[in-house]
């Protein structure tokens, strides 16, 4: 089997001083670019109803180049300015489809600033414990993973902390990973990461609590601090690096369950997200971030293929919770979400709620998969 997919590397990268004034640069020249765009889309749209696309777009930012007030353009790192542009493009795509709202602007003052830029002729490349970056040039980097393939763009970010990284986004050849042929179905638990079918119930990490209970406490402290004094910004510094240990105790954890789902099962049922739903619910807010569901269901969709299982999608209108995953029967007093336990009053059988709800999710993605 040969087959090419897409996957994301994050780094982290060490520019020098220079370097860093060279990716402050083009982050400016970015902003400046999608901005400048943004005003002539507008301005065009407003006085001519004339929609100026990507295609006019790259061909008057060619053009502007050219003019003295608009020359430091030329020597930034074109292909990224281009990037620019297509964001651009994008966010009003987005804004026609009706995904999002109208584009706004990019400010300078931002907490995250990041320039994406394509690989043309190997001019990104790793080479060692460097990265070339064009127009940065040669950047000290941190390979934490290694990768093989060949590198599509690059997304160059600063953190609120002033850290650096780089995306690379990889294209690799597919090698496929053997299953141990399982069969899993899971269910989003109340106080659990998730419980599946087989009774696990596979929690939260504590560390993680106790970073978010330190985040609140911080982030109260800052409410509190005299705005754009010293020490509201040492507080806002103090704030984002425990939101930087969040993100990365829960991305690891992320990964190590995800891949541990798709190694050990050849099909793995779910329910499709109903993030929104989900965060409404104060009790499933506390534990569950939509954010981190989607991020643990994308995971699980690319692992899955270099895995190859199968991962199969319920329908939220499924009852799950509510059927009795033995004979079937449907108990609507189960709806109650304090019911952790609960006999079924047509066959007797004892359930955990979770468990419960978990195995008729692997029952009714059996049925869809045997049904295709
Ligand atoms: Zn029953």
């Amino acid at each position: 089997m040969y087959m090419l997919y897409t996957k994301g590397y994050k780094y982290r990268i060490y520019p020098n001083r220079a370097q860093i004034n060279r990716i402050e640069n083009i982050f400016g020249c970015c902003r400046f670019v999608f901005n400048y765009f943004l005003t002539l889309r507008r301005t065009a749209w407003k006085i001519s109803g004339q929609s100026i696309n990507y295609v006019l777009s790259s061909r008057i930012l060619t053009s502007l180049k050219k003019y003295r007030p608009y020359v430091f353009l030329a020597s930034s790192d074109s292909m990224a300015l281009q990037e620019s542009l297509k964001d651009l493009d994008r966010a009003y795509q987005n804004f026609f489809d009706k995904r999002n709202s109208y584009p706004k602007y990019k400010s300078k003052h931002f907490h995250k600033q990041s320039y994406r830029t394509r690989n043309v002729n190997n001019c990104i490349r790793v080479e060692g414990k460097h990265l070339i970056l064009p127009k940065v040039g040669k950047v000290k980097i941190k390979l934490s993973r290694s990768f093989k393939g060949r590198i599509l763009n690059a997304t160059v970010s600063r953190d609120p902390s002033g850290k650096y990284y780089v995306s690379l986004c990889v294209e690799e050849e597919l090698i496929p990973k053997p299953n141990a042929g399982g069969m899993t179905g899971i269910d989003v638990g109340l106080h659990d990461f998730y419980v599946d079918s087989n009774g696990n119930h596979i929690p939260n990490p504590k560390a993680l609590r106790r970073y978010e209970k330190k985040l609140a406490r911080e982030q109260r402290r800052l409410s509190r601090k005299v705005k754009g004094s010293k020490n509201s910004k040492k507080q806002r510094r103090e704030v984002s690096r425990i939101h930087e240990k969040i993100h990365n105790l829960r991305t690891d954890f992320l990964h190590k369950e995800s891949t541990r789902l798709v190694s050990e099962n050849q099909v793995i049922c779910m329910e499709t997200l109903k993030v929104k739903g989900m965060v409404r619910n104060h009790h499933l807010a506390k534990s569950v971030s939509d954010a981190s569901w989607s991020r643990f269901f994308s995971m699980l969709k690319y692992k899955s293929m270099e895995y190859g299982c199968d991962i199969i999608q319920v329908s939220t209108f499924f009852p799950s919770s509510q059927l009795c995953s033995c004979c079937g029967y449907k108990n609507p007093v189960v709806k109650d979400l304090s019911i952790r336990k609960w006999v079924c009053p047509c066959c007797g059988a004892e359930h955990d709620r979770d468990m419960n709800a978990a195995i008729n999710i692997l029952k009714e993605g059996m049925k869809l998969l045997t049904a295709a």
